[in-house]
């Protein structure tokens, strides 16, 4: 497993900052494509942070209300689980419970069953898979439904994992095929001479590389460094998470409404999420979000009221300053790559994520789909507009 290591001094020929999901599934990807040298390093333990906290669904369709860049890019990366589940698999030995029932998205009010026709209409008229269910049809599905659902949207497409063991899976799957996983090895700056990367000064030590992929999710830009990792402004944004013991499973649907969604695991588990807040660093669970959650999760099932809550956590999802993902090549530092913000899709979005910067890495291509999330929208010359790309996936409207 990983381990603490001794050495004060390396060399690599990629080093990536972060171990998430989105630092992991890079360095798999980059080792998969025959890269010898990646240390992947982590200020603390590995995959314990947001991709640990997270709910771990995959469903770009469910809140969309258009076919913009962000939901072509999640779609891509949905698609690419089956297969990116079944690899992981024979690497590592780990299921990590890849679900695809589908998605329900439940409607109580008038108004919700207007936004719900709306985004059936618009998905259907556009080719998507999605099917419209009256209450009974809805209550069919799922009998623990409340008799107070009146409409629901089934996403056939969307998925769920369990995100717990994606990490497991990924680190067995890293240290297979030989990549570096360094613990307790916090990136404190970056060395960059003449406007390229030249290393990295870690609490282990200064690691000499002339590459650099910034993975850190919410503490990205407190690396110190250029500018642009400032301009870009990641922040945390706390989501609490409530788990609940239903054995046998009451649900066999991750199952949303406007307020939050239920998720069932196949270990008896259901989860119930979340909340959206600006509280810095804490990880605090707290006494209100508990209520609040319970409250939503009650709505949808009521029989929740006399569940067991066996488990709370808080985890803090790195929101850029325009809510869009930022990925790609710095244009201002050589050598510096960006996989971060990805905000409330982490982990919906490492598969497309991997492969797209092993891309550039390796074949230095730009994939087009990652054009609209590109660092440079961020660059001095583009900092003062306003962002061009918000939309309704980087508001907080919705918890995920
Ligand atoms: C409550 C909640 C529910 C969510 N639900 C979903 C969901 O259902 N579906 C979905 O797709 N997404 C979901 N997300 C979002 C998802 O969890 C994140 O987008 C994703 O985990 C980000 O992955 P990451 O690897 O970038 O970040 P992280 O998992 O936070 O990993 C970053 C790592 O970098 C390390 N690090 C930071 N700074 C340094 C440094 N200087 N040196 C070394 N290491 C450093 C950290 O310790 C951390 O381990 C949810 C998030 C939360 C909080």
């Amino acid at each position: 497993m990983p381990h603490k290591s001794s050495y004060s001094k390396y060399t690599a020929a990629v080093v990536i900052i972060g171990g998430g999901v989105i630092g992991l599934t890079i360095a798999r990807a980059l080792k998969r494509r025959g890269m010898c040298d990646v240390i992947v390093i982590e200020k603390g333990e590995f995959g314990r942070e947001a991709s640990w906290a997270a709910g771990g669904i995959l469903a770009p369709q469910v809140e969309a209300d258009a076919a913009d860049d962000f939901f072509r890019l999640a779609c891509k990366s949905r698609d690419l689980y089956p297969q990116f589940a079944a690899e992981l698999k024979v690497e590592s030995g780990v299921d990590v419970e890849l679900d695809t029932n589908g998605t329900l998205y439940v409607g109580f009010s008038n108004q919700d069953e207007a936004d719900l026709l709306d985004r059936f209409e618009w998905q259907r008229n556009e080719g998507f898979t999605v099917e419209w269910l009256d209450g009974d049809a809805a209550r069919q599905l799922e009998p623990c439904l409340s008799d107070k659902v009146r409409c629901a949207l089934l996403f056939p497409k969307d998925y769920q994992v369990d995100n717990r063991k994606l990490v497991q899976a990924l680190l067995i799957a890293n240290e297979r095929l030989g990549v570096r996983l360094l613990s307790d090895c916090e990136a404190r700056s970056l060395k960059i001479e003449n406007n390229a990367i030249a290393g990295i000064n870690t609490s282990q030590g200064f690691i000499s590389t002339n590459m650099v992929v910034v993975a850190a999710g919410a503490w990205s830009s407190r690396i110190e460094s250029s500018k642009q990792l400032k301009h870009i402004g990641v922040e945390p944004v706390r989501g609490q998470m409530l788990c609940f013991e239903a054995k046998p499973q009451l649900a066999r649907h991750v199952i949303y409404s406007s307020r939050g969604y239920l998720i069932p695991r196949h270990d008896g588990r259901l989860l119930a999420g979340s909340t959206t807040e600006h509280a810095g660093f804490d990880k605090r669970v707290t006494k209100e979000a508990i209520a609040a959650i319970k409250e939503m999760a009650v709505e949808i099932f009521p029989v929740v009221q006399s569940l067991p809550l066996i488990d709370s956590w808080a985890g803090f999802r790195p929101k850029p300053k325009d809510g869009l993902p930022v990925l790609g090549r710095s244009n201002e530092i050589e050598g510096l790559i960006y996989a971060t913000g990805h905000y409330r899709n982490g982990i919906l979005l490492a598969p497309v994520t991997g492969d797209s910067i092993a891309e550039i890495i390796i074949e230095a291509a730009q994939p087009s789909l990652l054009t609209a999330f590109s660092p440079d929208r961020f660059s001095e010359k583009t900092a003062e507009r306003p962002p061009a790309l918000a939309n309704a996936r980087g508001s907080d409207a919705t918890d995920f």
